[in-house]
């Protein structure tokens, strides 16, 4: 399976991969205080990559002091220009090594070398550049007051503080940037903790950290597991802010976890996307818009298009393209040069997946299209098209994270009952439409109740805010939102 473009590269990523992988706090590597370290995995073939430093409470605790250090020294007094020259640096050292992270990222999270190459690095890479340019442009206002007296009063935003980054394995290195870019933009200082699966591209990113000449603390690295690592971090009384990518259920653990010291909360956890295919709609860019959206990653997106929705019109000639994509697509390693689909993370997070398809059968659906997994050892799922499910069933109901869509189909053409039953679910992340008309597009658009509405395809862009309604999070990821998040405004008021 490891038909690499190059296999020197390859190589190399393995040797890094295989290397002791300490813990990046206040500018340099240092051996866990646990004494402990934790495997690393290839999902492609089950094998053990490396081992991991596995960061405990009292790491947590130095990266912590080191990141507020680092706020009250050098990087507190740095012109918002000189932060935005080294996040610009950042950027530039990692579109220069982009083939050695998509590599990491390909042999630890097992996505397709393709995706990880066309999108998850050049999408870390664009993070920083957008939010580098907000650095020069965060400001305040002027505020004409009411009371009595003359007054110059104004508003200012400072760095909220020290912010706890705790990302997922779906996307590690984009996910990982997409706090880290607005945070340092802000003006904040960083703890970083990489979901246990998939430690390896965060790992290069604090080398290139070191490499391009952050001040000490400014970025610090704690890897571990989220029960350790991650509850010290949300409980750390010296973290101003979480922010956390992950399922609805951890989202829930962390605002109780935060509470006790107010802390500052963004979240953006799952999601169960309805894609609506209205009867007018460009059917072959429908089909395969629909097929993407959900089988891209195999299905471990937030914002995966689970829940396809299709006027009876439309709706057969619908199911049967997108199963016939299903049945097409290549599923393999993702080093395969020919893998269209790559494996699912973990052999739990394949069990989970596969124990969904199960509740679906035996609550009455129907499997209308699957493609074959791979054989071999890997985390391989088949992509699969359920119909005949119904609003009450698990499969309908739950975020999956895999490559599992549910097909309904709608009769009526009033766009308030197709709205409803989109909206019929307890998240909120995002929802897409198909359709020719720009009327209802618009309507739609109004009436859904997801932080994100596409018609007609669309992906995910830094200048455009990203997040939940509902159950889907807190905040806005990306955009003006994204790196205002990371700021307290602070009012200044001055009897003249
Ligand atoms: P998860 O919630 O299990 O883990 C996410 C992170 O939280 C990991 O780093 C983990 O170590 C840490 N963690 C676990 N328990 C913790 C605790 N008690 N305290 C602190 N940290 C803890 O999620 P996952 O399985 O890694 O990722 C899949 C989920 O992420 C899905 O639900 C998906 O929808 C969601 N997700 C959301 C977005 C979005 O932008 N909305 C993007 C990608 C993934």
């Amino acid at each position: 399976p490891d038909i690499a473009k190059d296999q020197i590269a390859l190589e190399e990523a393995r040797r890094f991969a295989g290397r002791e992988h300490g813990l990046f706090i206040d500018g340099t590597w240092r051996e866990p205080r646990t004494g402990a370290g934790f495997d690393t995995f290839n999902p492609g073939d089950g094998s053990a990559l490396g081992q991991v430093a596995l960061g405990g409470e009292a790491d947590v605790d130095l990266a912590v002091r080191a990141a507020r250090a680092a706020l009250d020294g050098p990087w507190g007094e740095m012109k918002p220009s000189e932060r935005a020259r080294l996040l610009w640096r950042l950027a530039d050292a990692i579109e220069a090594r982009v083939e050695e992270f998509a590599l990491l990222e390909t042999l630890n999270n097992g996505k397709p070398l393709r995706d990880a190459r066309l999108f998850d690095v050049p999408h870390a890479v664009e993070t920083l550049r957008y939010n580098a340019g907000w650095t020069t442009k965060l400001g305040g206002e002027t505020v004409n007051l009411s009371g009595p007296g003359t007054w110059h009063a104004y508003t200012v935003r400072e760095p909220v503080g020290v912010v706890a980054a705790i990302v997922p394995w779906n996307a590690p290195l984009a996910m990982a940037v997409a706090k880290m870019a607005p945070a340092l933009a802000a003006g904040c200082t960083l703890v970083l903790k990489p979901a246990e699966q998939t430690p390896l591209t965060a790992i290069k990113l604090a080398h290139l950290v070191e490499e391009v000449g952050f001040p000490k603390g400014v970025f610090n690295l704690v890897t571990g597991v989220g029960e350790m690592a991650g509850a010290a971090l949300v409980a750390h009384p010296g973290v101003d802010k979480v922010t956390f990518t992950g399922s609805t259920e951890v989202g829930r653990l962390i605002i109780k976890a935060a509470t006790g010291t107010m802390k500052r909360v963004t979240l953006e956890l799952g999601g169960k996307t309805p894609v609506i295919v209205m009867p007018d709609a460009d059917i072959s860019r429908a089909i395969e818009g629909a097929a993407r959206s959900i089988f891209t990653n195999a299905g471990q997106i937030c914002n995966a298009g689970s829940r396809l929705f299709a006027h009876e019109s439309v709706f057969d000639a619908l199911v049967e393209g997108v199963c016939d994509f299903a049945s097409r697509l290549r599923v393999g390693p993702g080093l395969d040069p020919t893998t269209q689909m790559g494996p699912v993370v973990s052999a739990e997070q394949k069990a989970r997946v596969l124990s969904y398809i199960e509740a679906g059968l035996r609550d009455g659906a129907r499997i209308s299209g699957q493609g074959t997994a791979a054989d071999g050892p890997g985390y391989f799922v088949p992509p699969t098209v359920l119909t005949g499910t119904t609003p009450q069933m698990s499969v309908v109901r739950e975020e999956i994270f895999g490559p599992v869509l549910c097909a309904m189909s709608f009769s009526d053409g009033d766009l308030n009952a197709i709205a409803a039953q989109a909206n019929d679910t307890e998240y909120g992340l995002g929802a897409v439409v198909w359709t020719q008309n720009l009327s209802a597009a618009h309507r739609l658009a109004r009436k859904l109740k997801a932080g994100t509405v596409r018609v007609n395809g669309g992906g995910l862009d830094p200048a455009l805010p990203f997040g939940g309604f509902k159950q889907s999070g807190w905040g806005r990821e990306n955009g003006r939102e994204g790196i205002e998040a990371y700021t307290e405004v602070k009012s200044v008021a001055i009897a003249i």
